[in-house]
């Protein structure tokens, strides 16, 4: 079996994020892990009040978000650890930094470097219906990440492709029991993944026959449902 993380931080990407690329390659060699989703976070606050900081480049900040993906990628290279890129977005219609709700996030499988640069900024401005728009037009999966978290509320799962039922950070309860229920519910795809943030948070993800190949065969694996989910 090959073993993906879905939903990773990395230190310089994400304001919560705690481990270096180099660190997180040993950590994820030692724990077994064939491959790795990045997801850092992807909104306006974490871009422009954080990575851009971070970096203190004037370059564009859709070139620095993806800087600790690449450096990962190389770090886990020396281990055979295949890096993949995703995102955990929160557009401004859902985004935790305003007055009223929604609140969530959406990881973003299927998605490459190239995406990023080209549709960035509009991923920020996207309302529910344009981002599903985009993500169908791309060859994208939606995923509500830990949907009944106590900071998040919900989401119109008619935009949506699938549900995280399975977030196994170790400080946060994400009630997945119920992400499970309303998943099986919906008929939507379930995933799952460790939400790493520091070390001892690995250990989730899912469990495929196969390699993927690239970004888009993550989400061919995902539809066709031939995968399992690490549960704890
Ligand atoms: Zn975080
Ligand atoms: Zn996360």
């Amino acid at each position: 079996m090959y073993k993906l993380e879905m939903h990773l931080h990395t230190v310089h990407n994400s304001h919560c994020g705690q481990e270096e690329p180099c660190d997180i390659a040993r950590i994820y060699a030692n724990a077994g892990y064939n491959g790795i989703v990045v997801t850092n976070h992807f909104n306006r606050t974490d871009l422009f009040g954080y990575v851009a900081q971070q970096f203190g480049s004037n370059l564009d900040v859709m070139s620095d978000y993806l800087r600790d993906y690449f450096e990962l990628k190389d770090e886990c290279a020396k281990y055979g650890i295949d890096v993949f890129l995703g995102l955990e977005a929160a557009p401004d219609f859902c985004t935790y930094y305003k007055y009223s709700p929604p609140y969530g996030e959406i990881l973003v499988y299927g998605i490459t470097p190239d995406l990023v640069l080209k549709d960035g900024y509009d991923i920020l401005n996207f309302n529910k219906i344009e981002l599903y728009e985009w993500a169908e037009k791309n060859g994208c999966l939606l995923v509500v990440a830990h949907p009944y978290r106590s900071i998040c509320t919900e989401l119109d799962y008619r935009y949506v492709h699938g549900i995280e039922i399975a977030n196994l950070h170790p400080k946060q309860n994400s009630h997945n029991d119920k992400a499970e229920r309303v998943c099986r519910m919906l008929g939507l795809i379930p995933t799952g993944g460790s939400d790493f943030h520091f070390k001892g948070g690995e250990g989730g993800g899912i469990l495929t026959k196969r390699a993927p190949e690239n970004e888009k065969d993550i989400v061919e694996i995902l539809r066709s449902g031939d995968y399992e989910v690490i549960r704890s």
